[in-house]
Protein backbone atom coordinates (compact mmCIF):
# COMPACT_ATOMS: atom_id res chain seq x y z
CA UNK A 1 0.00 0.00 0.00
CA UNK A 2 1.22 3.20 -0.99
CA UNK A 3 1.81 6.11 2.14
CA UNK A 4 -0.45 8.61 0.73
CA UNK A 5 0.64 11.06 3.16
CA UNK A 6 4.52 10.34 2.32
CA UNK A 7 4.31 12.60 -0.41
CA UNK A 8 3.22 15.52 2.56
CA UNK A 9 5.84 13.48 4.96
CA UNK A 10 7.65 17.03 5.34
CA UNK A 11 3.98 18.64 5.81
CA UNK A 12 1.37 18.91 8.09
CA UNK A 13 -0.68 16.57 10.32
CA UNK A 14 1.67 13.53 10.46
CA UNK A 15 4.69 15.31 11.96
CA UNK A 16 2.33 17.43 14.75
CA UNK A 17 0.82 14.03 15.62
CA UNK A 18 4.26 12.69 15.88
CA UNK A 19 5.23 15.49 18.64
CA UNK A 20 2.30 15.40 20.21
CA UNK A 21 3.62 11.81 21.17
CA UNK A 22 7.07 12.72 21.92
CA UNK A 23 6.16 15.64 24.18
CA UNK A 24 6.23 13.95 27.65
CA UNK A 25 9.85 13.66 27.02
CA UNK A 26 10.20 10.43 26.96
CA UNK A 27 13.08 9.08 24.27
CA UNK A 28 11.79 6.70 21.63
CA UNK A 29 13.40 4.89 18.40
CA UNK A 30 12.34 5.17 15.14
CA UNK A 31 11.42 1.99 15.20
CA UNK A 32 9.46 2.61 18.55
CA UNK A 33 7.32 5.46 16.53
CA UNK A 34 6.54 3.54 13.56
CA UNK A 35 4.96 0.83 16.05
CA UNK A 36 3.23 3.76 17.97
CA UNK A 37 1.74 5.31 14.91
CA UNK A 38 1.66 2.52 12.50
CA UNK A 39 3.68 4.75 9.74
CA UNK A 40 6.66 3.75 7.66
CA UNK A 41 10.05 4.30 9.44
CA UNK A 42 10.76 6.55 6.10
CA UNK A 43 8.24 8.43 7.38
CA UNK A 44 8.88 8.84 10.64
CA UNK A 45 12.51 9.90 9.34
CA UNK A 46 11.01 12.63 7.57
CA UNK A 47 9.21 13.77 10.32
CA UNK A 48 11.56 13.87 12.63
CA UNK A 49 13.73 15.42 10.51
CA UNK A 50 11.22 18.56 9.97
CA UNK A 51 10.38 18.58 13.91
CA UNK A 52 14.30 18.69 14.55
CA UNK A 53 15.30 21.21 11.78
CA UNK A 54 12.27 23.65 14.22
CA UNK A 55 14.23 22.88 16.85
CA UNK A 56 11.28 20.97 18.82
CA UNK A 57 12.65 17.53 18.58
CA UNK A 58 16.54 16.43 19.19
CA UNK A 59 18.79 13.41 19.34
CA UNK A 60 18.67 11.60 22.70
CA UNK A 61 21.08 9.02 23.01
CA UNK A 62 21.39 5.42 21.67
CA UNK A 63 19.01 2.86 23.19
CA UNK A 64 20.18 -0.11 25.38
CA UNK A 65 21.20 -2.08 22.36
CA UNK A 66 20.07 -5.83 21.93
CA UNK A 67 23.13 -7.21 19.26
CA UNK A 68 23.77 -4.93 16.73
CA UNK A 69 24.14 -1.04 16.12
CA UNK A 70 22.30 0.96 18.82
CA UNK A 71 19.06 2.79 17.32
CA UNK A 72 19.31 6.49 17.74
CA UNK A 73 16.37 7.74 20.06
CA UNK A 74 14.62 10.84 19.52
CA UNK A 75 12.78 13.52 22.91
CA UNK A 76 11.49 16.25 23.19
CA UNK A 77 14.01 19.14 22.86
CA UNK A 78 13.38 20.95 25.60
CA UNK A 79 16.12 23.96 25.39
CA UNK A 80 16.31 24.92 22.17
CA UNK A 81 13.12 26.97 21.91
CA UNK A 82 12.08 29.33 25.00
CA UNK A 83 8.81 31.21 25.83
CA UNK A 84 8.57 34.63 27.98
CA UNK A 85 6.64 33.93 31.30
CA UNK A 86 5.70 37.35 32.80
CA UNK A 87 3.56 37.42 36.29
CA UNK A 88 2.32 41.32 36.64
CA UNK A 89 1.28 41.65 40.23
CA UNK A 90 -0.47 44.86 41.95
CA UNK A 91 3.21 45.68 42.95
CA UNK A 92 5.64 43.76 41.20
CA UNK A 93 6.65 42.47 37.73
CA UNK A 94 8.30 39.06 37.58
CA UNK A 95 9.71 37.80 34.29
CA UNK A 96 11.59 34.27 33.24
CA UNK A 97 12.82 32.84 30.16
CA UNK A 98 11.96 29.99 30.73
CA UNK A 99 12.81 26.34 28.19
CA UNK A 100 9.73 23.75 26.94
CA UNK A 101 9.31 21.91 29.98
CA UNK A 102 8.52 25.33 32.21
CA UNK A 103 12.07 25.42 33.74
CA UNK A 104 13.59 28.98 34.49
CA UNK A 105 16.58 30.12 32.76
CA UNK A 106 16.90 33.58 33.46
CA UNK A 107 14.83 35.57 36.09
CA UNK A 108 13.99 39.70 36.62
CA UNK A 109 11.92 41.01 38.77
CA UNK A 110 11.16 44.77 39.50
CA UNK A 111 8.65 46.79 42.04
CA UNK A 112 6.34 48.81 40.05
CA UNK A 113 2.63 49.97 40.43
CA UNK A 114 0.45 48.81 38.13
CA UNK A 115 -1.18 51.15 38.43
CA UNK A 116 2.03 53.07 35.99
CA UNK A 117 -0.50 51.86 33.71
CA UNK A 118 -0.24 49.29 30.74
CA UNK A 119 2.33 51.22 28.20
CA UNK A 120 4.88 51.85 31.13
CA UNK A 121 4.36 48.49 32.87
CA UNK A 122 4.54 46.44 29.20
CA UNK A 123 7.35 48.76 27.88
CA UNK A 124 9.61 47.63 31.12
CA UNK A 125 8.46 43.89 30.28
CA UNK A 126 9.86 44.54 26.48
CA UNK A 127 13.07 45.80 27.63
CA UNK A 128 13.66 43.53 30.29
CA UNK A 129 12.67 40.62 28.17
CA UNK A 130 14.58 41.50 25.48
CA UNK A 131 17.70 41.98 28.33
CA UNK A 132 16.88 38.59 29.62
CA UNK A 133 16.52 36.74 25.76
CA UNK A 134 19.98 38.20 24.72
CA UNK A 135 21.47 37.11 28.50
CA UNK A 136 20.27 33.35 28.18
CA UNK A 137 22.00 33.94 24.86
CA UNK A 138 19.10 33.43 22.52
CA UNK A 139 16.95 35.65 20.04
CA UNK A 140 13.52 36.52 19.12
CA UNK A 141 13.77 33.53 16.44
CA UNK A 142 13.49 31.41 19.53
CA UNK A 143 10.88 32.67 21.57
CA UNK A 144 7.71 30.78 20.75
CA UNK A 145 5.06 32.65 22.79
CA UNK A 146 5.05 34.98 25.57
CA UNK A 147 2.39 33.89 28.65
CA UNK A 148 1.05 36.88 31.13
CA UNK A 149 -0.51 36.98 34.48
CA UNK A 150 -2.36 40.56 35.46
CA UNK A 151 -3.84 41.08 38.75
CA UNK A 152 -7.71 41.49 37.52
CA UNK A 153 -10.15 39.71 35.61
CA UNK A 154 -9.21 38.98 31.86
CA UNK A 155 -11.10 38.66 28.79
CA UNK A 156 -10.02 35.35 27.66
CA UNK A 157 -10.87 35.04 23.88
CA UNK A 158 -9.17 38.61 23.50
CA UNK A 159 -6.39 38.57 26.33
CA UNK A 160 -8.03 42.31 27.61
CA UNK A 161 -8.21 43.40 31.27
CA UNK A 162 -11.98 43.83 32.13
CA UNK A 163 -13.26 46.32 34.52
CA UNK A 164 -10.03 45.73 36.94
CA UNK A 165 -10.23 47.00 40.06
CA UNK A 166 -6.49 47.93 41.01
CA UNK A 167 -5.76 49.00 37.13
CA UNK A 168 -6.45 52.10 36.37
CA UNK A 169 -5.65 52.71 33.12
CA UNK A 170 -5.73 49.26 31.68
CA UNK A 171 -9.66 48.53 31.01
CA UNK A 172 -9.44 46.39 27.71
CA UNK A 173 -6.33 47.29 26.92
CA UNK A 174 -4.80 45.38 24.19
CA UNK A 175 -2.17 43.69 26.26
CA UNK A 176 -1.41 40.91 23.28
CA UNK A 177 -1.52 43.56 20.84
CA UNK A 178 1.33 45.87 23.14
CA UNK A 179 3.77 43.45 23.06
CA UNK A 180 3.32 41.62 19.81
CA UNK A 181 4.40 45.02 18.50
CA UNK A 182 7.87 44.32 19.52
CA UNK A 183 7.61 40.19 19.99
CA UNK A 184 5.84 38.89 17.35
CA UNK A 185 4.71 36.17 18.79
CA UNK A 186 1.32 34.94 20.28
CA UNK A 187 0.70 36.56 23.11
CA UNK A 188 -1.55 34.44 26.22
CA UNK A 189 -3.13 36.59 29.13
CA UNK A 190 -4.69 35.18 31.91
CA UNK A 191 -5.57 36.62 35.56
CA UNK A 192 -2.98 35.66 38.03
CA UNK A 193 -4.99 33.62 40.19
CA UNK A 194 -5.27 31.15 36.93
CA UNK A 195 -1.95 30.91 36.44
CA UNK A 196 -0.95 30.50 39.76
CA UNK A 197 -3.08 27.42 39.97
CA UNK A 198 -1.51 26.21 36.58
CA UNK A 199 2.01 26.62 38.32
CA UNK A 200 1.14 24.49 41.41
CA UNK A 201 -0.43 21.47 39.63
CA UNK A 202 2.65 21.52 37.26
CA UNK A 203 4.96 21.44 40.13
CA UNK A 204 3.31 19.88 42.94
CA UNK A 205 -0.09 17.74 41.43
CA UNK A 206 1.17 16.98 38.22
CA UNK A 207 -1.13 13.68 38.29
CA UNK A 208 -4.32 15.76 39.80
CA UNK A 209 -6.93 16.82 37.11
CA UNK A 210 -9.05 17.96 39.98
CA UNK A 211 -7.69 20.84 41.94
CA UNK A 212 -8.43 24.47 42.80
CA UNK A 213 -5.75 27.11 44.22
CA UNK A 214 -6.95 30.09 46.28
CA UNK A 215 -5.04 33.06 46.19
CA UNK A 216 -5.62 34.93 49.96
CA UNK A 217 -3.37 38.09 49.60
CA UNK A 218 -5.42 42.40 49.05
CA UNK A 219 -7.77 40.14 47.62
CA UNK A 220 -9.57 37.05 47.50
CA UNK A 221 -9.68 34.33 44.08
CA UNK A 222 -9.28 30.83 43.23
CA UNK A 223 -8.39 29.34 40.33
CA UNK A 224 -10.12 25.85 39.32
CA UNK A 225 -9.05 22.99 37.32
CA UNK A 226 -11.77 20.47 36.40
CA UNK A 227 -11.18 17.67 34.05
CA UNK A 228 -7.36 18.65 33.87
CA UNK A 229 -8.35 21.95 31.97
CA UNK A 230 -8.01 25.09 33.86
CA UNK A 231 -12.20 26.36 33.68
CA UNK A 232 -12.44 30.20 32.72
CA UNK A 233 -16.37 30.20 32.32
CA UNK A 234 -18.06 32.59 29.88
CA UNK A 235 -16.10 35.65 30.18
CA UNK A 236 -13.49 34.36 32.26
CA UNK A 237 -14.01 34.97 35.55
CA UNK A 238 -14.89 31.54 36.66
CA UNK A 239 -12.76 31.13 40.65
CA UNK A 240 -13.85 34.98 41.56
CA UNK A 241 -15.16 33.97 44.90
CA UNK A 242 -14.39 37.31 46.45
CA UNK A 243 -17.44 38.80 46.46
CA UNK A 244 -19.21 35.82 47.72
CA UNK A 245 -20.99 36.79 50.67
CA UNK A 246 -20.20 35.28 54.01
CA UNK A 247 -22.72 34.77 56.79
CA UNK A 248 -21.50 36.60 59.92
CA UNK A 249 -20.42 39.49 58.09
CA UNK A 250 -23.59 40.85 56.83
CA UNK A 251 -23.16 44.24 58.77
CA UNK A 252 -18.93 44.72 56.96
CA UNK A 253 -19.42 46.88 54.08
CA UNK A 254 -17.25 45.77 50.74
CA UNK A 255 -15.31 47.91 48.19
CA UNK A 256 -17.65 46.61 45.33
CA UNK A 257 -20.62 48.27 47.58
CA UNK A 258 -22.16 45.11 48.55
CA UNK A 259 -21.54 43.82 52.35
CA UNK A 260 -20.37 40.76 54.04
CA UNK A 261 -18.02 39.63 51.17
CA UNK A 262 -15.56 37.26 51.33
CA UNK A 263 -12.98 39.66 50.69
CA UNK A 264 -14.01 42.34 52.70
CA UNK A 265 -13.69 40.03 56.21
CA UNK A 266 -10.60 37.20 55.06
CA UNK A 267 -7.89 39.18 52.87
CA UNK A 268 -4.73 40.60 54.53
CA UNK A 269 -6.01 44.39 54.88
CA UNK A 270 -9.14 42.78 55.76
CA UNK A 271 -7.61 41.12 59.13
CA UNK A 272 -5.31 44.17 59.47
CA UNK A 273 -8.50 46.51 59.96
CA UNK A 274 -9.77 44.28 62.23
CA UNK A 275 -6.79 44.00 64.49
CA UNK A 276 -6.72 48.06 64.32
CA UNK A 277 -9.98 48.05 65.85
CA UNK A 278 -8.52 46.02 68.53
CA UNK A 279 -5.43 48.67 68.82
CA UNK A 280 -3.13 46.23 67.19
CA UNK A 281 -0.87 48.01 64.45
CA UNK A 282 -1.40 46.24 61.67
CA UNK A 283 -1.37 47.40 57.94
CA UNK A 284 -1.23 44.65 55.60
CA UNK A 285 -1.15 41.19 55.15
CA UNK A 286 2.55 41.00 55.46
CA UNK A 287 1.72 42.82 59.10
CA UNK A 288 -0.36 40.13 59.93
CA UNK A 289 1.31 37.04 59.44
CA UNK A 290 4.18 38.75 60.99
CA UNK A 291 1.95 39.24 64.03
CA UNK A 292 0.81 35.60 63.65
CA UNK A 293 4.89 34.13 63.61
CA UNK A 294 5.47 35.83 67.06
CA UNK A 295 2.59 34.00 68.13
CA UNK A 296 -0.14 37.28 69.24
CA UNK A 297 -2.81 35.08 70.17
CA UNK A 298 -5.56 37.59 68.57
CA UNK A 299 -3.70 37.79 65.50
CA UNK A 300 -3.97 34.09 65.75
CA UNK A 301 -7.42 34.02 66.43
CA UNK A 302 -8.56 36.42 63.57
CA UNK A 303 -6.72 34.20 60.58
CA UNK A 304 -8.29 31.28 62.22
CA UNK A 305 -11.55 32.72 61.81
CA UNK A 306 -10.57 34.06 57.91
CA UNK A 307 -9.95 30.46 57.38
CA UNK A 308 -13.34 29.28 58.65
CA UNK A 309 -14.86 32.19 56.12
CA UNK A 310 -13.17 30.66 53.30
CA UNK A 311 -13.79 27.45 53.97
CA UNK A 312 -18.00 28.22 54.20
CA UNK A 313 -17.14 29.36 50.50
CA UNK A 314 -14.81 26.57 49.83
CA UNK A 315 -17.71 24.09 50.83
CA UNK A 316 -20.24 25.07 48.50
CA UNK A 317 -17.33 24.61 45.51
CA UNK A 318 -16.27 21.69 46.99
CA UNK A 319 -19.95 20.66 46.37
CA UNK A 320 -19.99 21.92 43.01
CA UNK A 321 -17.13 20.67 41.35
CA UNK A 322 -15.65 17.59 43.72
CA UNK A 323 -12.00 18.80 43.53
CA UNK A 324 -9.49 16.33 44.66
CA UNK A 325 -6.76 18.98 46.16
CA UNK A 326 -7.60 22.27 47.81
CA UNK A 327 -4.33 24.92 47.72
CA UNK A 328 -3.95 27.73 49.51
CA UNK A 329 -1.82 30.45 48.60
CA UNK A 330 -1.10 34.01 48.12
CA UNK A 331 0.87 36.20 50.92
CA UNK A 332 -1.61 35.38 53.65
CA UNK A 333 -0.69 31.74 53.12
CA UNK A 334 2.46 32.34 55.22
CA UNK A 335 0.26 32.41 57.92
CA UNK A 336 0.61 29.03 57.82
CA UNK A 337 -1.64 26.21 59.73
CA UNK A 338 -3.56 28.49 61.42
CA UNK A 339 -5.87 29.81 57.64
CA UNK A 340 -5.55 26.22 56.92
CA UNK A 341 -6.94 24.93 60.20
CA UNK A 342 -9.85 27.22 59.90
CA UNK A 343 -10.54 25.79 55.87
CA UNK A 344 -10.30 22.02 56.90
CA UNK A 345 -12.37 22.61 60.26
CA UNK A 346 -15.52 23.74 58.09
CA UNK A 347 -14.98 22.33 54.99
CA UNK A 348 -14.40 18.50 56.69
CA UNK A 349 -17.26 19.35 58.68
CA UNK A 350 -19.68 20.81 56.53
CA UNK A 351 -19.22 18.79 53.32
CA UNK A 352 -20.74 15.36 51.97
CA UNK A 353 -18.37 12.65 53.43
CA UNK A 354 -17.93 11.26 49.64
CA UNK A 355 -16.49 14.69 48.45
CA UNK A 356 -14.34 14.96 51.74
CA UNK A 357 -12.99 11.49 51.90
CA UNK A 358 -9.69 11.82 49.46
CA UNK A 359 -9.99 16.00 49.68
CA UNK A 360 -6.85 17.02 50.61
CA UNK A 361 -6.26 20.90 51.99
CA UNK A 362 -3.24 22.13 51.81
CA UNK A 363 -0.52 25.15 51.10
CA UNK A 364 0.75 26.32 47.72
CA UNK A 365 4.40 24.55 47.37
CA UNK A 366 5.04 26.70 44.63
CA UNK A 367 4.57 30.12 46.76
CA UNK A 368 5.70 33.28 44.93
CA UNK A 369 7.00 31.43 41.84
CA UNK A 370 3.67 29.89 41.30
CA UNK A 371 2.51 32.74 38.90
CA UNK A 372 5.89 33.00 36.95
CA UNK A 373 6.03 29.18 36.56
CA UNK A 374 2.07 29.04 35.00
CA UNK A 375 3.06 31.62 33.12
CA UNK A 376 5.46 29.78 31.22
CA UNK A 377 2.74 26.57 31.07
CA UNK A 378 0.29 28.95 30.20
CA UNK A 379 2.77 29.87 26.71
CA UNK A 380 4.36 26.64 26.38
CA UNK A 381 0.47 24.53 26.03
CA UNK A 382 -0.35 26.64 23.42
CA UNK A 383 3.23 27.00 21.56
CA UNK A 384 3.32 22.86 21.30
CA UNK A 385 -0.38 22.32 20.63
CA UNK A 386 -1.40 20.21 17.78
CA UNK A 387 -2.13 23.16 15.60
CA UNK A 388 0.30 25.38 16.65
CA UNK A 389 3.07 22.81 16.30
CA UNK A 390 1.11 21.95 12.62
CA UNK A 391 0.91 25.59 11.08
CA UNK A 392 5.29 25.33 12.04
CA UNK A 393 5.68 22.55 10.66
CA UNK A 394 3.86 24.00 7.44
CA UNK A 395 5.74 27.26 7.16
CA UNK A 396 9.12 25.52 7.62
CA UNK A 397 8.34 23.20 4.99
CA UNK A 398 5.79 25.41 2.47
ZN1 LIG B 1 -17.38 42.70 47.60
Amino acid sequence: MIDISLGNALGSTGASDLFQILRDGRPRTRTELANLTGLARSTIALRIDALTELGLVGPAGDAPSTGGRPSSQFALATDTKVVLAVDIGASHIRLAVSDLSGRPLLEDATDMEVSAGPEAVLNWVIDAGDALLTAAGRSLADLLAIGVGLPGPVEHGSGRPINPPIMPGWDRFDVPGWLQAHFDVPVLVDNDVNIMALGERELAWPDVDHLVFIKVATGIGSGVISGGMLQRGAQGIAGDIGHVQVSRGLDVPCHCGNRGCLEALASGPALAKALRARSIDAHGSQDVVDLVKHGNLEAIQAVRQAGRDLGEVLTACVSLINPSVIVIGGSMAQAGEHLIAGVREVVYTRSMPLATQHLQITQSSAGVNAAVLGASILAIYHALSPAVVEAMVARHTG
